[in-house]
């Protein structure tokens, strides 16, 4: 399965990559890194969601290996592994 690594002390919080992953695998960490913002971390198994605001659903399956959060990320701190 293809998975994901993510500068954490580079991400910028800005959540494009949290929005474009298509399985739902990227969410909004805990804790700040040194910038001062919560960067977004990557789950192995899907992440409750639910973008119509009632609901929710979880998306099946892991990483697809689309490229996608990494494409989209303006500071390039995402790197896809397959
Ligand atoms: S590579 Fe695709 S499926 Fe995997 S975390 Fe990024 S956007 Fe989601
Ligand atoms: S797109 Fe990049 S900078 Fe924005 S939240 Fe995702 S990893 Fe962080």
């Amino acid at each position: 399965m293809a998975k994901i690594i993510i500068d954490r002390e580079k991400c910028k919080g800005c959540l494009l990559c949290v929005s474009f992953c298509p399985k739902g695998l990227i969410s909004v960490d805990k804790d700040l890194n040194r910038r001062g913002v919560k960067p977004v971390k990557f789950s192995p198994r899907p992440v409750l969601r639910s973008p119509q605001g009632e609901g929710g659903s979880f998306s099946k399956g892991g990483c697809l290996g689309c490229a996608m959060c990494a494409i989209i990320c303006p500071d390039c701190c995402i790197e896809v592994y397959k």
